[in-house]
C-alpha cells in the first residue's frame, strides 16, 4: 500500500521562511504541506530569494516531506467588477504568485475563486474568467491554479460545483485549472458529505470530474450543511464527523492528493489563546482510521 498524503497548512515568516515551515510540518508528522508566502490577509511578500527554499527542500528530504501546495492570499479577488483596482491587484498579483509557487517547487497552487460583492453572480463568474485569462494567456508555468470549492459566505462564487465547472468552460488554457475540494466548504455550501459521501462525489464527479481533485481540505465544520458559513472546526468535533473525514482521506481515488488540514488550533488549559496546534494528533487519528 502506498503512503497517504497528509499534512496541514504551516506558517511560513521569520528568518527561516520555507525551512521553518517545512520544520513545523515534520513536527507534526507530515509528509505534504501547505502555506502562504506571506500573511494570507495582505500582498506584502518578501524577494523569492529571501524565502530560504533550498535549505527548506534540504530539511524536507531528510524528513520525508515530498511535496508542497501553495496557497494565494484571499485578498486576491478576481470576481470583482465595483472595484477596477482590486481587480487589476488580484491579476498582477496572482502573476507574481504563478512565480513563487514554481520557485518553490510547487506544482499547486490554491486559489479563492472571487466574490461578487454585491454586482450579482454573472458578472462576478465572467470577471473570474476574465482575470484567469488574462493571467495564464501569458503564463507557461508548470503551476495548476486549483479553484477551492466555496463555503457561500457573503457573495462568494464556487460554491456549485456547477459554477466551477463554468469557469473551466471560460478559461482558454482549462488544463491549466484543477479544483481543491475543502470538506467544510463542501458542506457549508449545502453537499450533503455526512450523509451521502459517495452521492456528493458522484455528483462532483459528473460536473466536474474527481480527476480533476489536486488538493483536498480536511476540515470539519462547526456549521450544519448548507449553513453557508465557514468556520472550520476539528476533525470529528463538527457537523461532518470523524468517518467521513477518514473516509475521504483513505479513498484510494485520492492517493495522488495532499490532505491538508487548516482545522483551529486550539487553547490550552484555562487558556483563551490558541497557542496549541492540532495536527499532529489529528494526523496521527486519520492515519490510525
Ligand atoms: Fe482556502
Ligand atoms: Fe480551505
Ligand atoms: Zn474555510
Amino acid at each position: 500500500m502506498q503512503k497517504i498524503k497528509i499534512g496541514s497548512h504551516v506558517k511560513m515568516a521569520g528568518k527561516e521562511m520555507f525551512l521553518g515551515s517545512v520544520k513545523e510540518a515534520a513536527s507534526y508528522g507530515a509528509n505534504v504541506l501547505m502555506l502562504y508566502t506571506g500573511a494570507p490577509q495582505n500582498t506584502v511578500r518578501k524577494e523569492i530569494a529571501a524565502l530560504n527554499i533550498e535549505a527548506g527542500w534540504e530539511y524536507a528530504r531528510e524528513t520525508g516531506i515530498e511535496e508542497i501546495v501553495v496557497h494565494a492570499p484571499y485578498i486576491i479577488n478576481l470576481g470583482n467588477t465595483v472595484k477596477p483596482e482590486t481587480f487589476e491587484l488580484g491579476v498582477t498579483f496572482l502573476e507574481k504568485e504563478i512565480k513563487r509557487t514554481a520557485a518553490m517547487r510547487s506544482r499547486i497552487l490554491v486559489l479563492h475563486p472571487g466574490a461578487h460583492v454585491g454586482a450579482g453572480e454573472e458578472a462576478g463568474m465572467k470577471q473570474i474568467i476574465k482575470g484567469l485569462n488574462l493571467v495564464l494567456d501569458e503564463n507557461e508555468d508548470d503551476v495548476y491554479i486549483a479553484l477551492e470549492t466555496m463555503a457561500g459566505k457573503g457573495s462568494e462564487l464556487g460554491a456549485a460545483f456547477e459554477e466551477i465547472r463554468a469557469i473551466y468552460d471560460g478559461v482558454h488554457k482549462r488544463d491549466r485549472l484543477r479544483v481543491c475540494f475543502d470538506t467544510c466548504h463542501v458542506n457549508d455550501a449545502g453537499y450533503r458529505l455526512a450523509e451521502d459521501y459517495e452521492g456528493v462525489l458522484r455528483q462532483f464527479d459528473e460536473v466536474i470530474g474527481l480527476s480533476q481533485i489536486a488538493a483536498i481540505h480536511v476540515n470539519d465544520s462547526m456549521n450544519p450543511c448548507g449553513a453557508h458559513k465557514d468556520r472550520h472546526a476539528n476533525i470529528g468535533k463538527g457537523c461532518i464527523g470523524f468517518d467521513v473525514l477518514c473516509r475521504i482521506v483513505h479513498d484510494e481515488r485520492f492517493a495522488q492528493v495532499p490532505k491538508i488540514l487548516e482545522t483551529p488550533w486550539l487553547c490550552e488549559e484555562g487558556s483563551k489563546e490558541k497557542t496549541l496546534p492540532p495536527y499532529k494528533e489529528e494526523i496521527a487519528e486519520l492515519l490510525k482510521g
